[in-house]
């Protein structure tokens, strides 16, 4: 079948977010393994592009680099993905153990290899035992977006001072919708932590330490043109707006505002 029109991307939950962060004004570093390869340049070049720092990332030689194929249907909007990641390995502890957690102030997990995201997330807490002050300590946050990794994952629950939930993730643990799933989530993440969960064109839910439930709407554009990374696009709003003292409402409006500009046309470039 013909196609209209057809795009190459740089992607990756995490990629996705820094770069939306980058453009709002954050000095940011995007830490993950990288493929050495073409595919891979493409990367490198538009983390270049967008001032995302790439010194900690790990190369591998003869790998073949994660790739999706993405058909979007242009009059429903949905999406096909084929995705294939054959033998990139993941970044291990020993690679995070190489940070100096100083330089850091805000660290963002996507939640996949959970035994090593658990312990790179304990050393952080370790990290942040000897500050007294909680703006001293390193904020951080968890995605969790994939389906299947339950129930391994709900040991990175207490880790983190913000949850992010995806849709697939709240349906998957029996919830109907954002505000279920919050709720029932707040029970298992640290006290005090903020848990998330964007639901599409119905917008965002979250709740926070007083146990109240706020939701944002959809900012939907004129026109739907590329939905791919909505989700990251949302998490980058939330995380900025966050970390620069927003309320819970604050950041999940700022998170739809975002993801709503984005998907309004290709790409990741945002008018900061
Ligand atoms: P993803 O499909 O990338 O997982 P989500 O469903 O988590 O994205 O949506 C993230 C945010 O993006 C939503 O909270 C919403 O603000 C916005 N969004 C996503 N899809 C739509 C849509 N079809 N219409 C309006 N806003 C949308």
């Amino acid at each position: 079948m013909r196609v209209q029109d057809q795009l190459w991307e740089r992607g990756g939950n995490a990629a996705n977010t820094s770069v939306v962060l980058a453009q709002l004004g954050v000095k940011t570093e995007f830490i993950g393994t990288l493929a050495d390869s073409t595919l891979s340049r493409l990367m490198v070049e538009d983390f270049h592009k967008y001032g995302v720092l790439i010194d900690h990332c790990i190369y591998h030689n003869n790998c073949k680099p994660p790739m999706s194929c993405i058909i979007v249907n242009s009059s429903s909007g949905t999406r096909t993905i084929l995705h294939s990641n054959r033998s990139l390995p993941e970044v291990m502890y020993e690679d995070f153990e190489l940070l100096n957690l100083n330089n850091y102030t805000w660290i963002h997990f996507e939640g996949r290899n959970v035994e090593e995201v658990l312990k790179m997330s304990e050393r952080v807490v370790m990290h942040n035992g000897q500050f007294i002050e909680s703006h001293d300590r390193i904020q951080i946050s968890l995605e969790l977006e994939k389906p299947g990794l339950k129930p391994s994952f709900c040991k990175l629950l207490p880790k983190a001072d913000v949850v992010f939930l995806s849709k697939d993730v709240a349906k998957e643990s029996g919830f109907q919708n954002g505000e279920e799933c919050v709720l029932k989530f707040s029970k298992d993440v640290k006290p005090g932590a903020v848990v998330v969960c964007a639901w599409g064109e119905l917008g965002a839910w979250a709740v926070g330490p007083n146990g109240e439930v706020v939701h944002s709407p959809a900012f939907p554009p004129a026109k739907i043109e590329d939905t791919v990374g909505a989700g990251d696009t949302f998490n980058a709003g939330v995380i900025y707006a966050l970390s620069r003292g927003s309320s819970i409402l604050e950041a999940i409006m700022q998170g739809c505002k975002i993801a709503g500009d984005k998907i309004g046309h290709q790409g990741f470039k945002i008018d900061a």
